[in-house]
């Protein structure tokens, strides 16, 4: 019988996503396929402990295995701001996602003005956790690097991208396509990390089973 794992996400997107680069004769379903599951605030200090915290959180009122991630953008100049915040960094109740985008972006670059471009480096980094109700099974990590750039720029992605230039590509990620992206992203590289893994469990777990 196909193992069920959980995705820790209501974000058909990310479910898509997920399941199509691990992909395994594994039943994939999202937290949207179920009702009454109470959300696991994430309110750790680090992007691993956000998820580990999901991950074991969802998996105990599941009973399945559970994938959670968090993400977000760590500055050196502001000593790893805006971090576990990225989302809300402008400290806004804004609802409105491309608002939000745009407000948290603002307060970024107006933190960074004047501050010189070796002085701007940044990288994007994602925290994955696979987790049965028991223990934590497996946990990876994946770093995209860059600068954060002087102004907006771009129009593809969301949340930091068209501030954040990686100077290999000579562009800011919001000018990828969302293929190009993924190959390099943070997000990309937790799970291609996690992807041997997984493997690996999954035929454990047959022989064992
Ligand atoms: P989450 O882990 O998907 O909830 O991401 C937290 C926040 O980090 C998002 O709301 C964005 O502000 C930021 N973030 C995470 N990944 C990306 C990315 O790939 N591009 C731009 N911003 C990102």
């Amino acid at each position: 019988m196909k193992r069920r794992i959980l995705v820790a996400t209501t974000n058909p997107g990310k479910l898509k996503e997920i399941s199509e680069m691990l992909d395994f004769d594994v039943d994939w379903v999202s937290l949207s396929d179920f009702s009454d599951i109470k959300e696991i605030v994430e309110d750790g200090k680090t992007f691993a402990e956000n998820a580990r915290k999901k991950a074991l959180g969802y998996a105990k009122q599941t009973g399945l295995w559970t994938l959670a991630d968090d993400s977000g953008l760590v500055v050196d100049f502001l000593g790893g701001a805006p971090g576990v915040k990225s989302a809300r960094f402008s400290g806004e109740k804004e609802e409105n996602r491309t608002l939000l985008d745009h407000k948290n972006m603002a307060k970024l670059l107006s933190l960074l003005k004047d501050v010189p471009k070796e002085k701007r480096t940044a990288r994007f980094v994602c925290c994955l956790c696979l987790a049965s109700p028991e223990k934590v099974l497996i946990e990876t990590e994946g770093k995209l690097e860059g600068v954060i750039a002087e102004n907006q720029a771009g129009s593809n992605g969301f949340g930091y991208d068209p501030v954040f230039f990686v100077p290999a590509l000579d562009k800011t990620v919001a000018h990828l396509t969302s293929a190009e992206k993924n190959e390099i992203s943070h997000r990309g590289s937790a799970v291609g990390n996690l992807k041997p893994l997984l493997e690996k469990l999954l035929k454990l777990k047959v022989r064992t089973d």
